[in-house]
């Protein structure tokens, strides 16, 4: 971690040895490892200047929209015509005036960073903190959403950069859903550059250290803590009521969807449970915000337990949204259920007596009881619930109702992360 830190300080200062400039740079990884190049073609309307980064000399200057193709080359690069630097092991490229600079056939911002990785050559784009929000913002969250929900976002997209350094060697943030889906100029919009400049220098600390923020798309009514979802406790993570989704607009604030046993035997099997078709499904155990926290799925050929939010990866989270969900087979259960409000609120209205939810009050025909387990049987089952995604820090679509009911960002942020301070 210091190490690091020492290293890109060093990188920096020599990369800016000619000229300098001056805010804050998020050095995001575009092509890297594995995904090392062996020809990055570069280009900028005004022309590019390609330095030695350690000496900082000149090796090319590239006129207006010419295309330089660098390759590597000994020890270090040489575009054919332009300029050979076989001993350079770092280049930085960097545009005239400021232009966007265009890498193969995307347009991005900052300068360009090229540093060998054996017989290929790894590509950094290091740009200034605002910039690099305004883009990763208008992936994260639409760009219409109103501007103080847009604005709590891009406080979490730049406290993501300052509180999960060290994840990479040698760069802050690689570009995609690993860190944050980064792909330039393209995903700007007036609305997130706008976001982005108006909170620019705003962090978020916990305890004096500036934290990482997250989020999730619907809640379905509350937050989860976050050791019902990573499995360790974080003292700002902790969940609270969200009474604040446009139910009618927020995605998938409710949801149902039917599999077959042998659907989700095939779809265990794909993540690594091989127990056949699957016949029976038990919620073990709920969490306090009435997510599923423990589930047994038992198959013709055994059974798994899953807890947390394998609950919804082991089976998909392309169908089962979120953990908040209740369970029906088609078997004996089917058509017995209806409800006088929420599942999760806990009370179930039976006709036979027969409905089963963990820790939840029935009412039947044969009287009041308590629940201890839930277990539907059938040849498909229905998941019905509310909420997509972890659940865990801030609901986008609350952000959403929030900003529209009043709220600025700061209130935003401190409703879903308890006990932070905005500096
Ligand atoms: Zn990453």
């Amino acid at each position: 971690m210091i190490k690091k830190i020492l290293l890109l300080g060093a990188w920096l200062c020599l990369a800016f040895a000619a000229p300098a400039l001056a805010e804050d740079f998020v050095w995001v990884g575009i092509d890297y490892g594995g995904s090392a190049v062996r020809s990055a073609v570069f280009k900028s309307d005004y022309g590019l200047n390609f330095y030695n980064a350690v000496t900082g000399e000149t090796l090319y200057s590239s006129g207006p929209g010419e295309a330089v193709d660098v390759r590597p080359e000994g020890g270090g690069f040489a575009a054919a015509g332009k300029f050979a630097a076989e001993a350079v092991d770092r280049l930085s490229v960097q545009s005239v005036n400021k232009t966007p600079i265009t890498y193969n056939s995307s347009a991005y911002r900052g300068y360009f960073f090229l540093r060998r990785e054996g017989g290929a050559m790894g590509v950094l784009n290091p740009l200034p903190m605002t910039q690099y929000v305004g883009s990763v913002l208008g992936r994260e969250m639409s760009a219409s959403f109103p501007t103080e929900a847009l604005k709590a976002q891009a406080v979490c997209v730049r406290n993501f950069v300052l509180g999960e350094k060290g994840r990479h060697d040698g760069f802050d943030v690689c570009a995609t859903t690993h860190c944050q889906v980064y792909t330039g100029i393209d995903a700007e919009d007036k609305s997130t550059v706008a976001a982005a400049e108006a909170v620019s220098g705003v962090t978020a600390k916990y305890g004096g250290e500036a934290v990482p923020l997250y989020f999730f798309a619907t809640s379905g009514g509350k937050t989860e803590s976050s050791e019902n979802v990573w499995g360790y406790a974080v003292p700002y993570l902790v969940s609270v009521d969200d009474p604040y989704e446009p139910k009618d607009l927020a995605s998938h604030y409710s949801w149902s969807v039917t599999l077959t046993g042998e659907e989700l035997g095939r779809r265990l099997a794909n993540h690594g449970y091989n127990i056949g078709t699957v016949t029976e499904i038990t919620v073990d155990e709920t969490t306090p915000s009435g997510r599923v926290n423990k589930m047994t799925l038992r198959g013709t050929g055994g059974s798994k337990t899953l807890v947390r939010e394998e609950c919804r990866t082991a089976i998909g989270s392309d169908k089962i949204y979120g953990r908040m969900f209740t369970v029906a087979g088609d078997g004996e259960a089917r058509g017995l259920m209806t409800t006088a409000g929420p599942l999760w609120d806990g009370l179930v209205l039976t006709a036979g007596g027969v409905a089963h939810m963990a820790g939840s009050s029935v009412i039947s025909a044969a009287g009041v009881g308590e629940i201890s387990g839930s277990t539907a049987r059938g040849a498909s089952f229905t998941f019905t619930g509310r909420g997509y995604g972890h659940g865990v820090g801030m609901s986008q679509w609350g952000a959403y109702g929030m900003a529209k009911q009043g709220f600025d960002y700061i209130a935003i942020l401190k409703h879903y992360f308890t006990g932070i301070t905005l500096e």
